[in-house]
Formats: structure tokens, sequence, C-alpha cells
């Protein structure tokens, strides 16, 4: 059963952002009478967790709805007890049983991370989770930025794997998938990773 709604809530995606590469948007899922019949109760079936950066606009990508995608963002898409409290609450409490970790081309949190030694402000909360990515991609022979950028996002997909007891549970059983994705900003697509 959660297999079943796993492939399908990932198809789902894969449907909707082909829609958004061609421009053909369907927008489901906008109306009033959407929003009435959600506004008891709520039965996403994507959590997302992705970058705050403006370009990266969930409903958008996948071109879905209201009531449609459990999103938590958070510059650089990391993983600290407040967005990991958030997922755990979709997976647990409402069920959602397909996870994805949206990162992206040219993120600004990555490259603050590549480039900031000290980081003003509060800002060095979410470029010290990024920095041990960066790290493993400096030994990679590609684009640093890009190679981040896919470091980050595994590194995030591992931890929430292996995060505490509600997730790990839920993912040995079964119930919960977790799998990382690129989003393109130039092109639109969203490249599921192995
Ligand atoms: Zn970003």
């Amino acid at each position: 059963m959660s297999t079943e709604n796993q492939e399908q809530a990932l198809e789902r995606l894969a449907e909707g952002n082909t829609r958004f590469v061609a421009g053909k948007p369907l927008a489901p899922h906008r109306s009033g009478r959407r929003r009435r019949e959600t506004a008891e109760a709520q039965k996403p079936f994507a959590i997302i967790l992705t970058c705050a950066d403006s370009r990266v606009c969930p409903e958008l990508i996948f071109d879905r709805g209201i009531g449609d995608l459990f999103v938590v963002r958070v510059a650089g898409n990391v993983l600290d007890d407040l967005t990991l409290g958030s997922i755990e609450y979709a997976a647990e409490h409402l069920g959602v049983a397909l996870l994805l970790v949206l990162g992206h081309t040219n993120c600004g949190a990555v490259k603050a991370a590549i480039e900031q030694e000290e980081a003003p402000g509060h800002t060095g909360s979410f470029i010290d989770f990024i920095r041990p990515a960066v790290a493993k991609a400096k030994v990679m022979e590609g684009n640093l930025c890009f190679d981040s950028v896919l470091a980050n996002i595994g590194r995030v997909v591992e931890q929430l794997k292996s995060t505490g007891p509600v997730l790990d549970d839920l993912c040995r059983n079964g119930k919960l998938r977790v799998i990382g994705g690129c989003y393109d900003l130039a092109s639109g697509a969203v490249k599921i990773l192995p």
C-alpha cells in the first residue's frame, strides 16, 4: 500500500514538473471549492524540504495546489530540530509516505558556505550545516557549487533516514520513502537523484 502510494506520489510530482517545464500547467486545486474541501483536514501526498530561495516554488514547479504538498523551506534545505519536527509531524501524524529533499542549482546558501569564512549575524546557522557538503565536493572534479548542492542534498537525505526513532521506524517499515532531487533554475526541470 505504502509502496504504491510512494510510486504514485512520485509520478504525480514528475507529471506536474513535466507540465511546468512545457509551460502547460493545469494549475489544479486552486479554487474556492478546494479551499473549502481542505479547510477541516489536510491530506498532502508528499513532503518537500527545500530552499527558501524565491525562485524555488514547489506548488508551481510540480503544478499542484492547495492541500497537495507539505512544504518545509529553509535556506539551503538543511535539517535542524525545527525542520525535522515539521517533517516528523507530516510523516507520522498526516501519514505522508514520500519525502523529497529538493536542492537547486546556483543556491545562494551553498555559495555562502563556499565563499564566507565569517558568516554575519545568524546566517552562520545554515552555513555551518552546509560546510561538510562543501568539504566533500572540494575533492570532486566538477563544478564546486553544483557538486556542493548535490552533496548537501545527499547528506540531508542520509540524515533523514537515520535521525531518530520517528523517521527511522517509518523508513524501516516502508511507510516513508526519502529521496533527493535537484531543481534546475533555468530549465525548470527536477532531476531525481539516484
Ligand atoms: Zn538555495
